[in-house]
């Protein structure tokens, strides 16, 4: 095997997200299956400029590893954080947030969600576009 430096590959099979729980389109990677002996589940999801998921938490927490572009990471009431590519934000069980690219920029994370036999994900409303556009003050 060469030990050359290559251009590191990131997840390319991904699925279109749910309009359901995300506003403009993100492709999101299952990188591990869920029921795996970890109780971890990988994801990588990348969004196009302005794309973000809705409200939500995570019962176990969640990690956020940014790989490319940049983007947005917030928690209610909370300042918007800027996340640029190998930034990590840990987000606490039960931590109402949202995540995403800025306006300008695409995004992409891996997202290790822990304890994922207590559950993923609860979703709640879109980040608005007033929501959205304070992120960027
Ligand atoms: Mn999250």
């Amino acid at each position: 095997m060469s030990d050359q430096a290559e251009t590191p590959k990131f997840p390319t099979a991904a699925t279109l997200n749910s309009a359901d729980t995300f506003t403009g389109s993100a492709w999101v990677s299952l990188l591990v299956d869920p029921k795996n002996p970890t109780d971890c589940s990988l994801g990588y999801v990348t969004f196009e400029p302005g794309a973000r998921n809705n409200w939500h938490s995570h019962p176990a927490g969640q990690l956020l590893i940014a790989t490319a572009g940049a983007g947005y990471y917030q928690e209610k009431g909370q300042p918007a954080q800027l996340l640029r590519a190998g930034e990590a934000v840990s987000i606490g069980p039960g931590v109402v947030h949202w995540h995403g690219a800025t306006k300008t920029s695409l995004f992409a994370h891996y997202a290790i969600n822990p304890n994922v036999s207590q559950g993923i994900a609860d979703w709640g409303t879109p980040v608005t576009d007033e929501e959205y556009q304070t992120a960027h003050a």
